[in-house]
């Protein structure tokens, strides 16, 4: 595959839509060859450690050993995430792992918003600990990794390989669009990869606990985030500030 540098400023098209995902990864190894041969140390992948992330994070591992893999840590994570963390610390000890914190403690943005922000406003809460750090990490970076699959939501069904993302002013990459739900499991399963234990107990997306409840057993993959708000994204995968 060839394709020059792309960048936020350069940006024409995807050149790997017709990219046939017909091989083992569906087309998954391939893009991250391509990108950290072209962006090196200037890419970062921004790993929510759920299901695709673990897939992805043994992708990137098979092409890149010491690649930047910044969690964003709000705080509110579920100690299986922590958990599991820690074990794919040690599973992957050349990966360069890292948390990264919101500039305000929950102390501080409690007594700033007051308690439970995530209840009366989540996209603000989501900006202080999400969307304002992920800023602050891509600072000096070219291009990040995400786990977006097409199939996830509606919201996810034009996502291709490269993307232009407005709300970083950064170049998106998104190996996994065209793995199914079931790729995902299959790869974790016959690579015998860790994972959190709450997969096991109905919740397919793993966010904050504040804002993720199980599903039921054929719901959507995304029914259990902010479910009872009118809300769907933590504000990394869309464009508005
Ligand atoms: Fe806050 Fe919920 Fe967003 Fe986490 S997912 S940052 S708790 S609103």
């Amino acid at each position: 595959m060839e394709a020059g540098l792309i960048t936020y400023d350069n940006f024409v098209d995807d050149p790997f839509q017709t990219l046939q995902p017909d091989d083992e990864t569906k087309g998954a190894l391939n893009i991250l060859k391509w990108a950290y041969d072209a962006y090196g140390d200037s890419i970062i992948y921004a790993c929510s450690f759920g299901a695709e992330g673990i897939v992805l994070v043994d992708l990137i591992a098979k092409v890149k050993q010491d690649a930047d893999i910044v969690f964003l840590d709000t705080g509110l994570h579920f100690p299986e995430t922590y958990e599991l963390i820690n074990k794919v610390k040690e599973k992957y000890p050349s990966l360069r792992i890292r948390l990264k914190e919101p500039d305000l403690t929950l102390d501080e943005q409690r007594e700033k918003y007051g308690s439970a922000l995530w209840k009366r406003q989540p996209d603000q809460c989501c900006y202080i600990r999400k969307v304002k750090p992920l800023e602050e990490t891509l600072q000096g970076a070219v291009a990040w990794l995400s786990g977006l699959r097409r199939e996830q939501s509606p919201t996810r069904r034009n996502t291709n390989f490269i993307n232009k993302d407005e709300r970083f002013q950064s170049i998106k990459i998104c190996p996994l669009i065209y793995w199914t739900w079931e790729d995902v499991w299959n790869y974790i399963r016959e690579n015998n990869l860790p994972y959190n234990e709450l997969h096991d107990q109905g919740y397919p997306s793993i966010g904050c606990f504040p804002c993720t409840s199980p599903v039921s057993k054929d719901g959507d993959s995304r029914e259990g985030r902010w479910s009872g708000l009118n809300k769907t994204e933590c504000g990394l995968h869309t464009t508005g500030k």
